[in-house]
């Protein structure tokens, strides 16, 4: 028999790059998805396989699924900051009336469940890098708040359920990830500085572009999770690339990536934008014996490679099909 995995978010850039790892590791995947922000067509190619099954469900009401489940991850949320703008509410219902029915689901089929957190449970942060022991400096009222307490909420309501009920948990904090599949539209740096190049628009840097992010491929971001679901380790872990580098220097890393001759032009920084961000990965060093392996040259190279290949129309959609009449 092979093991059951329900994968919530399982159409979106993390979910899908799960789903697959899931089926390539022999499980048997349900991928659930409400279709907002997620997009069939990332994972269109495992339909033809029995061991895969998408239910279309938004787990943000009582979610049902027959038969056993082995494990569950918890991947369905908004996650890029334009998102939380427009979606704020479904935003904060997904983290948490949605993590209360997969816990609750977890309980029922004896299942172990890891939940996705984020960096943003840092906020804006007066410690660097972060290691999981810092406790953040968020702003619950500012236009980031919806993701960040959700997910703060989230790992509360996950570590209640693992101390009262017994419950097996894990959580996992992932800091900025690319690749294929990410949402050309939804205004995170990477997608945004690519669109941009490949319509021939100028690279929109917000502030003065001396905020740092830290970029993990893909890959390794899933082998973490896959080595963490795995391990015995119930506290969070931050997962992600220790990497640092300006937003500046990353534009002129696409610039040149990409051979635009367009620009940079400067945009006022988003309120309560974290000035730095940084992993402490050394938990998931010691316990995981894990550690980004692909460098952001060889990982930019592979994801604009893949924006490349998208049909033309797709460069100028400016919001997902789904998202405009959901809002209404
Ligand atoms: N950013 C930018 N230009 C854009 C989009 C984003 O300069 O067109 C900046 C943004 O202000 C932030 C960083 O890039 O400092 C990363 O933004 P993103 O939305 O990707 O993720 P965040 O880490 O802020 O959640």
């Amino acid at each position: 028999m092979r093991k059951r995995v329900l994968i919530t978010g399982g159409a979106g850039f993390l979910g899908s790059h799960l789903c697959d790892r899931f089926i390539k590791e022999g499980y048997h995947v349900i991928a659930m998805d409400n279709l907002i922000t997620g997009d069939l067509r990332n994972i269109e190619h495992l339909f033809k396989l029995e061991q895969f099954e998408f239910y279309h469900h938004d787990v943000s009401k009582f979610v049902h699924v027959p038969g056993q489940l082995d494990y569950i991850l918890h991947f369905a949320s908004p996650a890029s900051p334009i998102d939380y703008l427009k979606i704020p509410i479904q935003t904060l219902k997904v983290g948490s009336l949605g993590i209360h029915n997969l816990l609750g689901l977890a309980r029922a089929k004896k299942a172990r469940i890891m939940i996705a957190s984020t960096s943003e449970v840092y906020g804006d942060p007066t410690v660097h890098p972060q290691p999981e022991e810092y406790y953040g400096n968020v702003n619950s009222v500012g236009p980031r708040g919806v993701y960040d307490e959700a997910k703060r909420f989230q790992e509360a309501m996950t570590m209640a359920y693992h101390t009262f009920h017994g419950l097996e948990t894990r959580i996992v904090r992932i800091f900025n990830t690319y690749g294929p599949r990410m949402r050309l539209n939804d205004g995170r740096v990477l997608p945004a500085f690519i669109g941009q190049a490949l319509r021939g628009e100028d690279l929109t840097v917000f502030g003065d572009g001396s905020q740092t992010r830290s970029f993990c491929y893909v890959d390794d971001l899933v082998e973490g999770i896959y080595r963490l679901l795995l391990s015995d380790y119930v506290l969070p872990m931050n997962i992600g690339n220790p990497n640092e580098i300006t937003i500046s220097e990353f534009a002129e890393e696409i610039i040149k990536l990409t051979g635009t001759t367009q620009k940079v032009i400067y945009h006022p920084l988003p309120k309560d934008d974290p000035k730095q961000r940084r992993p402490d990965i050394t938990k998931a060093k010691n316990i995981l014996g894990w550690e980004p392996k692909v460098s952001r040259a060889e990982g930019l190279k592979i994801t604009y490679d893949y924006f490349k290949s998208l049909p033309r129309e797709v460069l100028f959609e400016r919001d997902h099909k789904n998202f405009d009449s959901y809002i209404k």
